[in-house]
C-alpha cells in the first residue's frame, strides 16, 4: 500500500509526486500516456513563471518526471479505470489488479473535444489533428484550416503558419475569446485568413482528408486542403470517479470536481488538482500549484 496515489502526470500530478515524496511519502503517480500532459501538445509556452527560453510544452515538462523519481516517488505507465474507498483505504482499479492508498490525488486533466461536423472522426489522424505540434509538419507549405476562438486555436494557427502555406482560421462567431495580444497577432499575420461566424458542415476525400465544406454566414464555401486542425476547447477528464452512476465526490454544475482551497474533494483523503478541479484558471502554473497544496494537504490528512 502507498500513502499517496496520484493519477495523471500532466503539470499537476508531478508536481503533486514531487512535493508528495520529497515530504517523505510513499507516492506512486498513474500515468495512462506519456508524462508531461496536454501542454505537450502545445507548441510554445511563454507564461510559465522563471521559465523564459523553453520553444515548447514538450521542452517545458522534459525534467519533471525525473525531478518526482529523484525524491522516491515512482511513475508506473498504467490507466486507472475507477476508485473507492472501502474502511479509509482506496481501492485503485488499473486493467486487472488493484492498488491500494490510503491518500488519493486525482489530476487527470483534460482532453480534446470534437467540433462536431461530418466525418471528423472517420478523418482523425488522416488529415484531422488536435495537435499542431504533432501534425503541423505534414502540410508544410500547403494550406491547412484551424478551427476555433480561443487561445489555444489562435496559438496554434500562429504556430502553423510559419509552416504551411496558408491558414484558414475558422470560428463560429465574430469576436475572438483568445487574450489580446494574441489576436492582434493573428490578426497582423498575412498568413492567416479568417473566416468569422463560419462553420465547417463536413470533411470529404477517400482515404485521407481533400477539402472541408464551411458554412460561412448562410454561403457554402468549399476549401481544398489536406490538413484540418480542431481546436474547440476540452472535457475534463472524470470518468474515474465516477462509481456506477453516481460520483464518489461532489461535482460542480459545470462538471468540474469541487474542490476547497486546500484542494480537498468532499471525499476525506480525495484531492483534485489542476483542469478538472472547480475553478480551474488551466494555466500550467496553476495546475502545478494545486499539485503542491494538495501534497501539503494529503501530509496533513495522514497525519491525522
Ligand atoms: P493535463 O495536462 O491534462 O494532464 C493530465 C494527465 O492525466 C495526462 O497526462 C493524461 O494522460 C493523464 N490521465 C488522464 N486520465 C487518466 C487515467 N484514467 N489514468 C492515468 N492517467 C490519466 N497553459 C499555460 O499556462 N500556458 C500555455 O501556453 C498553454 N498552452 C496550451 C496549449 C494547448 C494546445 C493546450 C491543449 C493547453 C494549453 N495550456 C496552457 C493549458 C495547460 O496545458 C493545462 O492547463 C495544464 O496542462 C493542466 O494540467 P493538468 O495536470 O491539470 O492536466
Ligand atoms: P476554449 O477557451 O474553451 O475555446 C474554445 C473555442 O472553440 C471557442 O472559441 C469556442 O467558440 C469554440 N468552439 C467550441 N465548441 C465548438 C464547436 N463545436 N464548433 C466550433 N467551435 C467551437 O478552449 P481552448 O482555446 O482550448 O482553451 C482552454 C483553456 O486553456 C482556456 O482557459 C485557455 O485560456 C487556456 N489556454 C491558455 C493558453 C495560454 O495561457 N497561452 C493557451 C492555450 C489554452 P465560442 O468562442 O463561440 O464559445
Amino acid at each position: 500500500m502507498v500513502d499517496v496515489a496520484i493519477i495523471g502526470a500532466g503539470p499537476a500530478g508531478l508536481s503533486a509526486g514531487l512535493y508528495a515524496s520529497r515530504m517523505g511519502l510513499k507516492s506512486v503517480i498513474f500515468e495512462k500516456l506519456t508524462p508531461g500532459g496536454q501542454i505537450t501538445l502545445s507548441s510554445e509556452i511563454e507564461n510559465y513563471p522563471g521559465v523564459c527560453d523553453v520553444k515548447s510544452g514538450l521542452e517545458l515538462m522534459q525534467c519533471w518526471p525525473n525531478q518526482a523519481q529523484k525524491f522516491g516517488c515512482e511513475i508506473v505507465s498504467h490507466e486507472v479505470k475507477s476508485i473507492t474507498k472501502e474502511n479509509d483505504i482506496f481501492q485503485i482499479a488499473l486493467d486487472d489488479t488493484l492498488q491500494q492508498a490510503k491518500a488519493v490525488i486525482v489530476a487527470t486533466g483534460a482532453s480534446p473535444k470534437r467540433a462536431g461536423f461530418d466525418n471528423e472522426e472517420k478523418f482523425l489522424g488522416k488529415g484531422i489533428s488536435t495537435c499542431a505540434v504533432c501534425d503541423g509538419f505534414f502540410y508544410r507549405n500547403q494550406e491547412v484550416a484551424v478551427i476555433g476562438g480561443g487561445d489555444t486555436a489562435l496559438e496554434e494557427a500562429l504556430y502553423l503558419s510559419s509552416i504551411a502555406s496558408k491558414v484558414y482560421l475558422i470560428h463560429r462567431r465574430d469576436k475572438f475569446r483568445a487574450a489580446p495580444a494574441t489576436v492582434n497577432r493573428v490578426l497582423q499575420n498575412p498568413k492567416i485568413e479568417i473566416l468569422y461566424n463560419s462553420v465547417v458542415q463536413e470533411a470529404y476525400g477517400e482515404d485521407f482528408v481533400e477539402g472541408i465544406k464551411v458554412n460561412k454566414a448562410g454561403e457554402l464555401v468549399d476549401l481544398k486542403l489536406p490538413g484540418v486542425f480542431v481546436f474547440v476547447g476540452n472535457t475534463k477528464n472524470t470518468q474515474i470517479l465516477k462509481n456506477g452512476d453516481e460520483f464518489i465526490c461532489k461535482m460542480c454544475d459545470d462538471g468540474s470536481v469541487c474542490v476547497d482551497l486546500n484542494m480537498n474533494t468532499s471525499l476525506q483523503g480525495l484531492f483534485a488538482v489542476g483542469d478538472i478541479r472547480s475553478q480551474a484558471k488551466k494555466q500550467v502554473v496553476c495546475a502545478a500549484a494545486d499539485g503542491a497544496v494538495a501534497a501539503l494537504e494529503a501530509v496533513r490528512y495522514l497525519d491525522k
